[in-house]
């Protein structure tokens, strides 16, 4: 079996490479009003446009598809829209909670599309059921409205519940770094765990979602893999 442990670096050759990266770097430095704004590449199916000088026809194509389902949902149902990311779905059906126990709260052109703390009336039917709500979603920037929830009063409304908070502030929660915009998550204090992503934002490389969880130990007590059952010693 081969070794999992990997050899460790040469430092000669770590210095060669080195060097190389810093005359790559002071070379560009040197003749940047030389290289073109924009990259001479090919549109491609693999784009994150994010903003618009990233990818201006993809972010076009996006504000047109955004405008169109608006428009669509608000047609189906006057006046109510979902916001939530649409990766939250997918990532309730990988946490094995099946489309039939997933709910959608739908939200108001007159709410500006954030989640009003009334519309968790849903979750007192719900219990009345006889199900058990466990989790609750708030988005801080919604990515098709930038809608931002309001924390507060939903934590509040959830409360005594036992429904885990989470706040998926991916697209706008960078801004909270400048103090002006840090009402935008105001009663944050309360909820079980926040993401954002310095990859929009704060120029960090794809992918980087930062997690803060209340309670990490209920993350790694459900999901850790420190169990007899785990071969420790690969030789073994
Ligand atoms: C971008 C975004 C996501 C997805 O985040 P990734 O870590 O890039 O998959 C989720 N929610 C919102 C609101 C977003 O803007």
């Amino acid at each position: 079996m081969p070794s999992l442990v990997q050899p460790p670096l040469d430092a000669d050759e770590f210095r060669r490479q080195g060097r190389l990266v810093v005359d790559f770097i002071a070379d560009y430095y040197a003749r940047i009003d030389e290289y073109t704004v924009r990259p001479a590449v090919v549109p491609g199916l693999n784009i994150n446009p994010f903003t618009w000088a990233a990818s201006p026809a993809a972010t076009e194509l996006e504000v047109i598809r955004h405008r169109h389902q608006l428009a669509r949902q608000g047609a189906a149902s006057p006046g109510e829209v979902v916001v939530t990311h649409f990766s939250f779905q997918k990532a309730a059906r990988i946490a094995g909670i099946r489309r039939g126990n997933y709910r959608e709260i739908p939200t108001t052109r007159e709410s500006g599309f954030t989640l009003s703390p009334k519309a968790l009336h849903a979750v007192r039917a719900y219990e009345a059921a006889g199900r058990v709500p466990l989790f609750l979603c708030a988005t801080v920037g919604t990515t098709p409205t930038a809608a931002v929830d309001p924390l507060r009063e939903l934590c509040a409304a959830v409360s005594g519940h036992d429904v885990w908070v989470h706040v998926d502030a991916a697209y706008a929660g960078a801004a909270c770094v400048c103090p002006e915009f840090r009402h935008a998550i105001a009663g944050a204090e309360a909820v079980d765990s926040f993401s954002t992503n310095p990859h929009k934002w704060l120029l960090a490389n794809m992918d980087c979602c930062a997690l803060w969880a209340r309670r990490p130990e209920a993350l790694t007590a459900a999901l850790g893999t420190d169990h007899g059952v785990i071969l420790k010693d690969p030789s073994a």
